[in-house]
């Protein structure tokens, strides 16, 4: 043994090659965390002390390494520059160690080697990999760049251009694209990875394959001249796109690193690469998709653990084949659970189907599907006007008509049709789930399953306990909904659940900002920069009008101090003059329908003049600048974030901002609600809803907010 640690060990096989072994202890996956690097130092200066030959590095996992272990960045991001500086530092040492080993090396790539797994392949001279992995920098993601000398190495190693795409993009790739690229020097099946590995460094030490050429390659310059190299940064440049990159800032910083450090050798470029790893580590955007990740893991621990003692869904039925029933439908069948979709109307049914055929088409169009398999997904929906087969089915979905009467009435009725141990839910926007349980015999059966519109993009599912709801119902619902590709989370109920309940609010603000005088065309401006997909204006048309104004009236009710308004909002002004939106042509925006299907959005002065009588301040101290739009509209939406956490709908920061990225497209880089307010600082943010106070109660802080701001606590 050259080396026993507790992540990693060497050993020295008959050959005289030292094996290094990659095996953390209790995780599935190999990464990168302090004992790990602390183990790969020492494994390496234990190697470079003994007789081994060669040296070959492997994972007992069934991937090789993913990456440095991101649960350590939100600790580490917050150290000084400094000290963050002297810690990439020292941490390139220990990879500069492994490339300058006096003996030649070979990493064996068995699964998938992303991140700093990838740099630390890079660092040694060769790379053999099984056709099974995977290789890629997803650092992007992480709004990071490569930090252990992938950005250093990989244009080296690989074409310049290549490596750009690799770093800038966070693709992922597979081994014999990598293999075509330059990034590794063999492929092989996975049971021959062992002996293609040994082989490569027998190759080297017959002088077959060339060491020291490759080690120049490795540690040189770009070998290419001035005018090249301005070409192919300034091409991997223009790729990036620039809007985005305001935002999201890792890929330009990491392509300009590289593009500043393509005439230096080793030790120059490396620095370079640290510096853009500190910068950008210590930026907001990295702090916010750090904490995203670790609470997308978090969410699904939550799911586990919520949907243990699952009954199985075998089949399923939703009862109502509108726009939202026909993509229930689509996508249960899609992913494999048959689906009864019942209707009153055939009418209706022939919507539903439609739907569902659109869908697929598309699939078809874009060669996501075949014809064999479009027809098995139709061939699993089962239109009805019946209860036929209701008594096999193990949930239901209720689609039908907003109304709580229509609802009560269905939900009772199906109740009979179906086994003492299926789940029902509804769908319902708005309605309270425990108003809708009071019809039902076994209300312990029942919860909510709001879906977001339209279905098989939107990957959030709001799964509402009722005072009732057992845990077997929820588990079920929870289960169903993973089994479909989404995301569940778990809220208790209230008007608006999770998600509306937060965004109602963020209309409020904007009709109020509309009463006071602003243009919506420049809400939506505003908040389309800061990162929105849409502005309110646009995304109400999408939403709907008429949907919109039911939901307005249900908060105004379930919320009257802080959501009933004593003017006349633009949503029902529009809604009383039949502007529905985007599905009847017209609302704040005028829609034409167009060659790609989406319907395109055009401005109509008359739209002007239709708000005009809306605009009832008259008093000219209220300064609506793009600051005043921005803050008006996100304390609204913050406050409402913090009610939710401090009325227990949900139990986590985390599921409060998940619920907003992965239901409203909330921007990412931004990291939700709680995080603006923790990263503005929560005295801060009070202080700043102060200036608004006269605007009501939608802009007073909470009790709570103001004990943490006194406190100098933070929501994560
Ligand atoms: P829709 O009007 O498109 O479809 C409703 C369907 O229910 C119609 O086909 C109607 O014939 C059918 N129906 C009515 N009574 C029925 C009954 N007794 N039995 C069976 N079918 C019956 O409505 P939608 O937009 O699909 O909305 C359905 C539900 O989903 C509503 O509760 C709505 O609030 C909720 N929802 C809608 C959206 C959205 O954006 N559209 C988003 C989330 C949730």
């Amino acid at each position: 043994m050259i080396y026993q640690g507790t992540a990693i060990q060497v050993s020295k096989r008959p050959s005289g090659i030292a094996r290094l072994v990659f095996d953390l202890p209790g995780s599935v996956v190999n990464v990168f965390n302090n004992l790990m690097l602390q183990e790969l130092s020492d494994a390496i200066a234990a190697v470079a002390a003994s007789d081994a030959r060669g040296l070959i590095c492997v994972s007992a996992k069934s991937s090789f390494l993913v990456g440095a272990d991101i649960k350590e960045f939100t600790e580490k991001f917050k150290l000084s520059e400094q000290v963050l500086l002297d810690w990439a530092a020292r941490t390139n040492e220990i990879f500069n160690a492994v490339e300058d080993l006096a003996i030649p090396t070979v990493t064996a790539i068995n699964g998938m080697a992303l991140g700093g797994g990838l740099e630390m392949c890079l660092s040694t001279d060769f790379r053999v990999a099984s056709d099974t992995a995977v290789l890629g920098f997803p650092e992007v993601n992480l709004g990071i760049c490569p930090g252990f000398g992938g950005t250093v190495r990989a244009p080296r190693l690989m074409s310049a251009l290549s490596a750009i795409e690799w770093v800038r993009t966070g693709k992922q790739v597979g081994a014999y694209q990598a293999l075509s690229e330059g990034a590794v020097d063999a492929v092989v099946a996975p049971d021959m990875l062992d002996d293609a590995a040994e082989d490569m460094i027998e190759q080297v030490l017959r002088g077959e394959l060339d060491l020291q050429d490759r080690r120049a390659q490795k540690t040189g310059p770009l070998p290419m001249t001035a005018d090249e190299i301005k070409q192919v940064f300034t091409e991997g440049l223009a790729r990036t796109d620039k809007a985005a990159g305001s935002h999201y800032p890792a890929a330009v910083t990491a392509v300009d690193a590289m593009w500043q450090a393509a005439d230096q050798s080793r030790a120059g470029a490396l620095l370079l690469e640290n510096k853009a790893f500190v910068t950008l580590a210590r930026g907001e955007v990295a702090g916010n998709l750090v904490q995203l990740f670790l609470s997308e893991q978090f969410l699904k621990s939550r799911a586990k653990k919520l949907s243990a003692g699952a009954h199985p869904v075998k089949r399923a039925a939703v009862m109502g084949a509108g726009i939202m029933g026909g993509g229930i439908a689509y996508q249960s069948a899609l992913r494999g659970t048959p689906i009864l979709m019942k209707d009153i109307a055939q009418q209706g049914l022939d919507l539903g189907l439609s739907e569902a055929n659109k869908l697929l088409a598309k699939q078809l169009e874009r060669g996501r599907m075949d014809q064999a398999k479009v027809d098995k997904v139709l061939g699993s929906i089962t239109p009805t006007l019946s209860y036929d087969g209701f008594e096999q089915v193990d949930i239901i979905v209720e689609a039908v008509v907003e109304n709580p009467r229509v609802k009560q009435i269905v939900l009772a009725e199906v109740e009979q049709c179906v086994p003492q141990s299926t789940v029902l839910t509804s769908n319902t926007s708005t309605i309270s789930i425990s108003l809708l349980a009071s019809a039902l015999k076994r209300p312990e059966n029942f919860c909510g399953m709001h879906f977001f519109n339209p279905v098989p993009l939107m990957p959030l599912v709001e799964v509402i306990k009722g005072e009732k709801t057992s845990a077997q119902a929820i588990a079920t619902t929870v289960a169903y909904a993973q089994s479909l590709g989404k995301s569940p989370i778990v809220v208790n109920d209230c008007p608006g659940f999770l998600v509306n309940r937060i965004l109602f609010p963020y209309f409020g603000a904007f009709c109020q900002l509309l009463r006071d005088g602003a243009d919506f065309r420049v809400i939506d401006q505003v908040m389309e920069r800061f990162g929105w997909p849409m502005g309110p204006a646009y995304l109400l048309d999408v939403v709907g009008i008429d949907t919109a104004s039911h939901c307005m009236k249900v908060m105004a009710d379930g919320f009257p101090d802080r959501m009933q308004y004593d003017f006349r909002t633009a949503i029902d002004h529009l809604y009383e003059a039949g502007s529905f939106g985007q599905k009847n042509g017209k609302g704040f925006y005028q829609y034409q329908s167009s060659a790609g299907g989406r319907p395109a959005k055009v401005f109509d002065e008359a739209i002007l003049a239709f708000l005009k009588p809306l605009q009832v301040t008259q008093d000219a101290a209220v300064e609506i600048n793009e600051d005043a739009i921005r803050e008006r509209m996100m304390i609204a939406l913050c406050l409402e974030a913090v009610r939710c956490l401090e009325d227990g709908i949900v139990s986590s920061a985390a599921e409060v901002d998940m619920g907003l990225l992965l239901g409203l497209g909330y921007p990412r880089f931004r990291g939700g609600a709680l995080r603006f307010i923790d990263n503005m600082g929560v005295a801060e943010f009070c202080a700043m809803a102060d200036k608004y106070a006269d605007l009501g109660a939608l802009y007073h802080p909470t009790a709570g907010l103001r004990a943490m701001a006194a406190s100098g606590k933070s929501f994560y």
